[in-house]
Formats: C-alpha cells, structure tokens, sequence
C-alpha cells in the first residue's frame, strides 16, 4: 500500500529504528515514545486489524511482541509493561496496518486507559458467553 506508513518502513522507503526483524514481522521505536523503551511490532504484509490477519501471521507477531517485552525486561527493568493493540477508530487505531505497541510502564507514569466497569447480571453474561464459543 503505496500510501501506508507502516508499509513504507517495512519496504525500506521511510527510515526507523529497527530493534528486530523476521521473516513476517518487523519491531521499530514508536516516533512518539509514550515512555521510553516504547516499541511497536508490525506485521509485514499489509494487514488493517487483528481479524484480517490468519492465525499463523496472529502467532509470529506474537513472538516477536514476546521477544521484544524479554528484551525490554533486560535491558530496561521497567516496573510494569502494557501491550496496546488497537482495531479500528473506534478502537483507537490511528495507523490502519496492523500493530502492537510494547510500552514500558513505571508506577504514576503518564498514560491513562479508563475502564468503566459495567457489571451485567449473570444471565446476560452467560448469554454472550453461548454467543461466543470458539
Ligand atoms: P495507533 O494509534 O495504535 O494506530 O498507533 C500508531 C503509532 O504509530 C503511534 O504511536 C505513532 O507514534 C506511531 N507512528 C506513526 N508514524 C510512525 C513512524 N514513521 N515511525 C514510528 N512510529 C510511527
Ligand atoms: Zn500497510
């Protein structure tokens, strides 16, 4: 995709700081660095979100956000780590190619996510559990 950030970096037009790269995958500094050490792992082909990617590139992407959070533990010992993935707009994605950020987290640092609570009764959970099984 000619007009795709993500797809630039990969195809080697755009420049980033690489941290690892595979066969599918490939790991670079997120340009804004929320916190430092913040990483972002991207799958190669062209993909928008979570669901349109089959489960083998789901899974390599996976091991990469693996080896990257081993490596920050390492490296930056930091007091906490956050994976962010992000589908859609609704669902804050910015960047329509698939991604994961991996965010080093230390105790009153500055990123917020709320996470209002809406305690359904149990029949309507287990509702939705039958509409789910997979
Ligand atoms: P999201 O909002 O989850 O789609 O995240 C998109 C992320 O991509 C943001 O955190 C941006 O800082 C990051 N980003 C955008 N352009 C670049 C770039 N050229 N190099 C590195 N990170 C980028
Ligand atoms: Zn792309």
């Amino acid at each position: 995709m000619a007009d795709c950030i993500f797809c630039r970096i990969v195809a080697g037009q755009v420049p980033c700081h690489k941290v690892t790269e595979d066969d599918r995958t490939v790991a670079f500094m997120d340009i804004g660095q929320v916190n430092p050490g913040h990483v972002l792992v991207v799958v190669k082909p062209h993909h928008a979100t979570l669901t349109d990617l089959d489960e083998e590139l789901a899974a390599a992407a996976m091991r990469t956000v693996h080896r990257v959070a081993r490596t920050i533990r390492r490296e930056l010992q930091p007091a906490g780590l956050t994976l962010l993935q992000a589908n859609g707009e609704a669902g804050w994605q910015t960047v329509p190619h698939f991604h994961v950020h991996v965010l080093p987290r230390r105790s009153g640092d500055a990123p917020r996510l709320e996470w209002p609570a809406m305690n359904p009764p149990q029949d309507a959970l287990a509702a939705m559990a039958k509409r789910l099984q997979c």
